[in-house]
């Protein structure tokens, strides 16, 4: 479910975009999907081709999904990890002042129009 409404925004910027380029079809959209943004991709890619058919702006879009590995930063000793789970702790001075680089986007980053 949240999955399904997370496409309908997607297809909402996309749609969006498009006519702003004077495009009426899209050929493919590129999202970022960080590893800990809690969306499946599996199940966003499934709502994406269930509902790009009720425009016909997308009914050929496909949708590329590009993962984006967590990776933290170490304000302690300015180390940087690829962190897992919940805690962040730095595996080099086991600090706990750390802060997300990446890993939580989500975010489309191109289209491709006709
Ligand atoms: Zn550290």
């Amino acid at each position: 479910m949240h999955e399904l409404s997370i496409a309908m925004e997607i297809l909402d910027i996309v749609a969006k975009a498009a006519s702003e380029h004077g495009s009426d079809r899209i050929k493919s959209v590129r999202l970022r999907v960080g590893d800990i943004s809690g969306v499946e991709v599996d199940s966003l890619t499934f709502s994406f081709d269930a509902i790009k058919g009720d425009r016909k702006l997308t009914v050929d879009a496909e949708l590329v999904v590009e993962r984006v590995p967590l990776k933290v930063h170490c304000r302690t000793c300015d180390g940087e990890f690829t962190g897992e789970g919940q805690y962040l702790t730095c595996p080099s001075c086991n600090g706990f002042d750390t802060e997300m680089l990446q890993g939580d986007e989500l975010s489309v980053v191109d289209i491709e129009v006709e």
